[in-house]
């Protein structure tokens, strides 16, 4: 069956009212478009563990601050919806944004869905203030209007993962989150919507930040347990083009900070985001003991 895509709430809820009546599973990935095959392992992922699948496509301004790249964001449905299909979903949810937020002009206005600071006053959520509230409230909203039993988000976005299912269980949604491993290019770098804005030159300083993330793991298996050792070994791994937004270690239970002074001992999530000729980039690595 071809994919449909559908840019309206009420045809989409039609849609999945019908699919309910008829005892369907359903599961949700929500994306910014402009889909790569990390958004398609997740999409396949979807299509493996549900009945009906709709992967959402949709740049939501609520979620970039001031001076980031809402405007220039990649919106490429036409190549989405051949993606989407291959990766066999039913349905892209495409709305526009008047459909979203009819009243945008007034964002004072709108009803937020906020995480608790502490878990924001660290890696993303500390350089792009707001940015969770934002995606919490259209992640919200998605499932609101979807109402699916599933959701798969990947763990590049390792914060938004562990943000989406503490909200899910703080606001008791009767929904299952699927983490989805980091899908890679061959070289090491993570996929990423935004890989596209990267020269060549941009590119091979871009895979520095995932050479740095294996050193660290690397030298973690050999024994280093040293945090300020570790971010050490990532740090003369990155090349001098590589603009450092952050370099943190969390833990991967609590995602409470770890300070340079500490000794790992337990699971940590070693992740960076950096600029390069002026796009940001993230990436993370596990450290398992
Ligand atoms: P985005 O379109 O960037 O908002 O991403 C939509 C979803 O795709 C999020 O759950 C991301 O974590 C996930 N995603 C993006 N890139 C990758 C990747 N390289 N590997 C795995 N998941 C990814």
């Amino acid at each position: 069956m071809s994919t449909v895509v559908i840019n309206k709430i009420d045809e989409l809820r039609d849609i999945i009212k019908n699919v309910k009546l008829q005892n369907k599973s359903v599961a949700l990935v929500p994306t910014m478009g402009c889909l790569h095959g990390g958004h398609k392992s997740l999409m396949e992922k979807a299509c493996s563990i549900a009945d009906f699948t709709v992967v959402s496509v949709f740049v939501n301004p609520i979620q970039f601050c001031p001076g980031e790249d809402y405007d220039q964001y990649p919106r490429t449905l036409d190549a989405d919806k051949l993606v989407a299909e291959s990766a066999g979903i039913d349905v892209i949810f495409a709305p526009s944004v008047n459909e979203m937020y009819p009243n945008l002009n007034k964002f004072s206005d709108l009803t937020m869905v906020a995480p608790p600071y502490e878990l924001t006053d660290i890696m993303c959520g500390k350089s792009r203030v707001g940015h969770f509230d934002g995606v919490e409230t259209v992640v919200t909203k998605l499932f609101n209007i979807v109402q699916p039993d599933k959701a798969c988000f990947g763990m590049k976005d390792i914060q938004q993962l562990f943000l989406i299912k503490k909200m899910v269980a703080d606001l008791n949604f009767p929904i299952e989150i699927i983490p989805c491993p980091l899908v890679r290019e061959e070289s090491g770098l993570a996929l990423s919507s935004r890989n596209k804005y990267l020269s060549d030159s941009d590119k091979t300083s871009a895979l520095t930040i995932s050479k740095a993330l294996f050193a660290i793991r690397d030298s973690f298996k050999l024994g280093i347990k040293d945090v300020k050792k570790l971010f050490d070994v990532g740090l003369t791994n990155l090349d001098k083009n590589v603009e450092l937004e952050y370099l943190e270690f969390v833990c991967e239970d609590s995602f409470k900070k770890i300070d340079s002074s500490d000794t790992i001992t337990k699971n940590v999530i070693c992740a960076i985001a950096a600029r390069v000729g002026g796009v940001r980039l993230i990436d993370n690595v596990i450290l398992e003991v």
